[in-house]
């Protein structure tokens, strides 16, 4: 934990306790804050109470006298109209923060060089920082990992100088953090996201341009106009900009080569890292993703031939193009965080052919239209929850359709025809293009039934493990 010593002796109120909130609590105390919390939810509220805190609603008891709101992030501060909370603090003169702002602080206070890594964009966000974390872990750094990913940026170990701390920002914590100055700032993308909640596309970017503005070495993606302009801001602004790109780039910086990134070193010689192969890494995304954490690593000064050993060794992260593993030719893939075309895009165009997909749920407006490009992948397609008729009128007439229902039911149905299908490596895909939850809670519950299932079959061999002569050797069989 990183206590807040900050704010020693004032009266601090903490609102929102799902996520973040009770870590900020826990840690505010432990740097001697007077803490009071608030939910609307009555079970966050009995939770934090047994936690010892005193449950105060400001709405009902105002904030004088309050240092400051730690407001969670899913909380309005602007839009679409900000949350009543949010003007109780404005009237009383109470500046409305972060937890990442609180952990900023302390970092300023204890370690001001202490090593921060910030990570932002619309997309790629929570593979880039788990990707960083890992191949400075493979360097045999001290990481913290945490932010928007994971584990509570104030649940970390104390910034300290030879502790890297790799966080994952959502535009809404940087909204709440006006001392953001990483040390490397990341920005991968920008795309319209979230406009609900951060009324227009210019007001959204400007809230991600903030996390690289204010770094010492900002590493910005160049494949959408409003990170190009971001990047030349920050230049005429004198900050030093590593540019990273998708395309066959100009020399500057680092970009792609067919399924190869390249880049530079110090000296100016060219480092080549193959992803090709790299079963977490797959599609043009992960490039960019990959892009961004080579720089990164490179920057933090970490070896190629250390940086090659760990992009292979990519665990990569649950729900998003995981690859679970193989029955018997067939390989299970859990794509449940596609809760959108435009997301399920990115696995079918990972994946070139033999696809037997799995989708549906609560379609987005469109369905999947946009997704016809990709549609002579498919082999067949298997139709879940509520969307299954949309989707069904969607598809080309001439496919294989199957009305499954569930998820269960559809695996079956999938495992089936993929295994009878004769293909080397058949692809059972779930990429449901959906939200989850006219079936589950949500979309890990999705994803982690998908593995339950692929794990109770008999024949299945996690990812990772060799179905070669290797495993059979690791199983004692002689030869
Ligand atoms: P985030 O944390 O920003 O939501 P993730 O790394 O969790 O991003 O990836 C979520 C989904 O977003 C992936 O399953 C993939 O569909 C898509 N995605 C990942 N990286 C990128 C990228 N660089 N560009 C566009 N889409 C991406």
């Amino acid at each position: 934990m990183t206590p807040v010593t900050t704010m020693a002796g004032c009266k601090v109120a903490v609102f929102g306790l799902g996520g973040s909130g009770l870590a900020t609590a826990e840690a505010l105390r432990a740097g001697g804050a007077v803490v009071t919390v608030w939910d609307d939810g009555e079970a966050a509220r009995a939770k934090a109470q047994a936690a010892g805190f005193q449950a105060l609603d400001p709405l009902q008891n105002g904030l004088s006298g309050y240092a400051a709101l730690v407001l969670s992030p899913g909380v309005p501060l602007t839009h679409p109209k900000p949350h009543p909370v949010v003007d109780v603090a404005r009237s009383a003169g109470v500046e409305i923060i972060g937890d990442i702002e609180l952990f900023c602080r302390e970092r300023e206070k204890l370690c001001p060089d202490a090593p921060f890594v910030a990570i932002t964009g619309t997309n790629g966000k929570s593979t880039t920082t788990a990707l960083i974390a890992h191949l400075l872990r493979q360097a045999g750094r001290d990481v913290a990992m945490g932010g928007n990913i994971g584990t509570a940026i104030l649940s970390l170990p104390v910034p300290a100088p030879h502790r890297i701390h790799v966080v994952e920002c959502s535009t809404f914590q940087i909204d709440l953090t006006p001392s953001l100055n990483p040390s490397i700032g990341i920005l991968t993308n920008l795309t319209p996201d979230h406009l609900d909640r951060h009324g227009t596309m210019s007001q959204y970017a400007a809230i991600k341009e903030r996390l690289v503005t204010a770094s010492t070495q900002a590493l910005i993606g160049q494949d959408d106009d409003w990170c190009r302009a971001i990047a030349d801001r920050c230049r005429k602004a004198g900050r030093s900009v590593i540019p990273f790109t998708m395309r066959d780039g100009d020399g500057e910086g680092l970009w792609l080569r067919g399924h190869e990134v390249i880049a530079r070193d110090q000296q100016g010689h060219v480092l080549v890292y193959p992803l090709e192969g790299i079963a977490t890494l797959r599609g043009t995304h992960n490039a960019q993703n990959a892009s961004a954490a080579i720089a990164c690593a490179q920057a933090m000064g970490v070896a190629q031939e250390t940086i090659l050993a760990g992009l292979k060794t990519f665990p990569g992260l649950a729900h998003r193009m995981e690859v679970l593993g193989h029955i018997g030719p067939v390989l299970i893939v859990n794509d449940s965080k596609a809760t959108n075309a435009d997301s399920a895009e990115k696995a079918l165009a990972s994946y070139p052919r033999d696809l037997y997909w799995i989708i549906g749920g609560v379609a987005k407006e469109g369905g999947i239209a946009s997704l016809a490009p990709y549609f002579d992948r498919l082999a067949h397609v298997y139709l879940i929850g509520k969307a299954a008729d949309l989707f069904k009128s969607q598809l080309p007439a001439h496919l294989p359709v199957t009305q499954s229902g569930t998820l269960d039911q559809a695996f079956a149905d999938a495992l089936q025809d993929a295994q009878a299908s004769g293909a080397q490596e058949p692809v059972m895909l779930l990429s449901p293009a959906c939200a989850s939850y006219d079936q589950f809670p949500n979309f890990e519950v999705r994803g982690a039934r998908l593995r339950a299932l692929a794990e109770a079959h008999p024949d299945f061999v996690p990812f990772g493990v060799s179905v070669t002569k290797n495993q059979e050797a690791s199983h004692g069989i002689a030869h």
